[in-house]
């Protein structure tokens, strides 16, 4: 493999005794788009910041293109940043905006007029370069916010909640256009969110972070289908996490776990993780994942409980449903001809999941 963009080793900062980040290891490939994600306080955005160079790590290596940086600062690292508030100058027109940079770059005017044209025309505003910002819309002035890193050529582009001042139209809109952009443009990006969604569909890999500490990093698919803790499990989409221990395998190999509702149920589930008998265990099920009136199979889990809330959504229906003591959510794509509802609070419903789709976990 080529020389990452990217490396991040042992990398950490502490602000005075807390502990903000520990023990990162990443390495981003030049053109990846990286995603890191995690609840609020825990340290996704000292990251970026790190990597700007608008901050010291108090331990570890940041290594871009091979070199290190830890002592380099910002305005020697090619490098450009989104903010979630665009910080554009109100006073300055669009053109004016994205040739700041330029300037400061100290470029000739020839090609600071190309790479502004260019940087326009990429996010699709090349004829607004005479308005000021107050003239714009939302989704434009984050499009300007855009164009003046991209004419800057950085080596890595970060980008800090850049949507998250925009409704949830726009947002969708520019989920798209931003994916679309980055990957035209090849440049190295990395993009922080509390957004799982926006996460999901946008990452080719994203870094799942939780009280400054690296849990997972892996493709969209991997963290949702192949979570390694009930945290990021739970994170990244919707899950219902119960608690279980392992029993022995069955003859033919099948992990078998039991799970602690009143009385247990035995549960079928497959895994790569190596579990032995009499291990805690999560178990965790994707909503979407759950069959009601499941077929016949051998590698079928059946469970039956009562229907304690329905939440009608045009395609789908969420049903959530008492098993013992434990509540458990699914989704169910069926659509309710008029107003009468399949299904009905109190009702007993039977349900199946795959033993492939159940998420094992040890935390
Ligand atoms: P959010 O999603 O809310 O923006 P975040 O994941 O980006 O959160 P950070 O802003 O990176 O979190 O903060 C990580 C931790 O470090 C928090 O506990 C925060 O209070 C702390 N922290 C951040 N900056 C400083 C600072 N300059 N001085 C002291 N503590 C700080």
């Amino acid at each position: 493999m080529s020389q990452p963009m990217l490396q991040l080793k042992n990398f950490g900062k502490n602000f005075g005794a807390h502990v903000a980040l520990a023990d990162v290891n990443i390495e981003v490939q030049e053109g990846e788009f990286l995603f890191l994600i995690g609840p609020s306080g825990c340290g996704k955005t000292t990251l970026l910041r790190m990597i700007g160079g608008y901050e010291t790590p108090t331990f570890g290596e940041i290594v871009i293109a091979g070199k290190v940086m830890n002592d380099v600062p910002l305005e020697q690292r090619n490098i450009g940043m989104v903010f979630q508030n665009y910080a554009l100058f109100p006073h300055r027109t669009v053109w004016q905006n994205v040739e700041f940079g330029l300037r400061m770059r100290k470029l000739p005017k020839d090609e600071r007029n190309e790479r502004i044209q260019e940087a326009l025309d990429m996010v699709e505003l090349g004829g607004l370069g005479d308005r000021y910002p107050r003239q714009l819309s939302g989704g434009q002035r984050q499009r300007v916010a855009l164009a003046r890193v991209i004419a800057i050529r950085p080596d890595i582009l970060l980008l800090d909640e850049p949507l998250a001042n925009l409704d949830r139209r726009l947002r969708d809109i520019m989920q798209v256009e931003l994916k679309v952009l980055q990957h035209k443009l090849g440049i190295t990006s990395i993009y922080v969110t509390h957004d799982q969604d926006e996460a999901l569909t946008m990452a080719d890999r994203i870094a799942v972070i939780d009280k400054g500490r690296l849990l997972q990093i892996g493709t969209p698919d991997e963290i949702y289908n192949s979570p390694k803790t009930t945290f990021v499990a739970e994170f990244l989409g919707d899950a219902t996490s119960m608690k279980a221990t392992s029993l022995a395998p069955s003859e033919d190999g099948q992990c078998r776990a039991s799970l602690e509702l009143d009385p247990t149920v035995e549960i079928l589930f497959d895994t790569d993780l190596d579990i032995p008998e009499g291990q805690p265990l999560s178990l965790s099920f994707r909503p979407e994942r759950i069959q009601v009136a499941p077929p016949s199979s051998s590698k079928m889990n059946r469970l039956s409980g009562s229907i304690e809330f329905v939440s009608y959504f045009g395609s789908h229906v969420f049903y959530e449903l008492k098993i013992g003591s434990e509540d458990i959510i699914l989704k169910v794509k069926e659509s309710i001809p008029n107003g009468h509802q399949k299904h009905r609070v109190g009702e007993t419903l039977e349900i199946g999941i795959e033993s492939r789709h159940i998420i094992a976990t040890k935390d």
